[in-house]
């Protein structure tokens, strides 16, 4: 049976994207593309509330995680990290060589701006590397903030990993001055993944212009010197393009705000099951995400078991991530969902718990 994908990522696409995807194909240096290409990066800037240059970039996010670490760490990169997609970033610093420091809080616990002044005062560092939501643990850190804390510091670097918060949550780029904010496709924007998109300030390409060993695939001043004619310097992910494009316009009729209020609704509403059931929430209280819920298995229910059953009937959702397996689960609502069909997949489990 097929199941609707209640997961972190990727989350369920909808019939009008997959045609999208479906577009008959064409070539990625004429004329047609790069219109296709500009239209997108016009679209992305609305969304992310800025005029930084859009970059299309056809990888996983994490390839993009490994672009803000070879374009723009010189000195030393600061890694403030909540859960496993934070450290994987660090992880990415130190396997290509970068100089790199990690702070870490509790699983749980989010990242707080006092910490991020205290470390970036010892002026050690050229960059600071924070995940917006963290999605192995469902914490959304306090990233207008932490922003702010940044912008006392003119030389350092703020690269944002809003993989599972872009396009569900509000993100004013130039207003916080963010120098890159990246997203893959398959979480926020629900479209397949296979593709990535950021922001890129000025600043950073200053910066990447003084960095060594930037690397081929990634060099995002070779990025800008495509850019310019609303071009990839490799070939992309077309269909990707086809597919955001008609996605942006669905996002952009919702209405902007009309959007980031639905994903606040869906959280409330499973916030408000996961009271009901008497679970608890596992996130510190001010920081649960907004486009997931973690949910603390206090009844130490078969999550497993829960799952198969919910399979049975047509829905997935996810156990908890890396050291948290066992003891937490995972709701996702990004994308499309409506607050609708989250009722009914949650009344769906309310049916399936009462029998064990
Ligand atoms: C999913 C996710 C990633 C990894 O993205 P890929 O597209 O799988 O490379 C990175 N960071 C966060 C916060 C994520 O949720």
């Amino acid at each position: 049976m097929r199941k609707k994908l209640f997961i972190p990522g990727p989350v369920e696409v909808y019939e009008g994207v997959l045609k999208a995807m479906g577009t008959p194909m064409i070539g990625h240096r004429t004329k047609e593309y790069a219109d296709l290409h500009g239209a997108l990066k016009n679209k992305l800037q609305q969304l992310l509330y800025t005029k930084n240059k859009i970059y299309l970039c056809t990888s996983s996010g994490t390839g993009l995680m490994e672009a803000c670490v070879r374009n723009c760490v010189n000195k030393k990169a600061a890694h403030f990290i909540c859960g496993e997609f934070g450290e994987r970033w660090f992880g990415i610093s130190v396997t290509n060589g970068k100089e790199a420091d990690q702070f870490k809080v509790d699983l749980g616990h989010a990242i707080k701006p006092e910490m991020v002044d205290k470390e970036l005062a010892t002026g050690k560092y050229d960059t600071v590397f924070i995940t917006h939501n963290e999605t192995s643990v469902g914490v959304m850190n306090p990233l207008q903030e932490i922003a702010e804390v940044v912008k006392k510091y003119p030389d350092v670097l703020l690269l944002v990993d809003a993989v599972s918060s872009m396009a569900g949550v509000k993100i004013e780029v130039d207003k916080w001055d963010i120098d890159v904010c990246l997203a893959s496709t398959q979480k926020g924007f629900a479209l397949p993944p296979g593709f990535a998109i950021c922001s890129v300030s000025a600043r950073t390409l200053e910066r990447a212009k003084q960095v060594k060993n930037r690397g081929y695939y990634f060099d995002f001043l070779e990025f800008d010197n495509f850019d310019a004619k609303n071009q990839t310097p490799t070939t992309p992910s077309v269909s990707h393009l086809f597919a955001l494009n008609y996605q942006l316009d669905q996002i952009l009729k919702e209405g902007l705000e009309n959007r980031f209020n639905r994903h606040k609704e869906l959280a409330m509403i499973c916030r408000d099951w996961v009271k009901a059931q008497d679970f608890k929430l596992f996130p510190e209280p001010g920081y649960e995400s907004i486009t997931m819920t973690t949910i603390d298995n206090t009844k130490k229910i078969n999550v497993n078991k829960l799952n198969e059953e919910l399979g049975k009937v047509g829905y997935m959702i996810s156990a908890g991530y890396g050291k948290l397996k066992e003891t937490t689960f995972r709701i996702a609502h990004m994308g499309d969902t409506t607050a609708q069909e989250l009722k009914e997949l949650l009344s769906t489990m309310d049916r399936i718990i009462r029998t064990y």
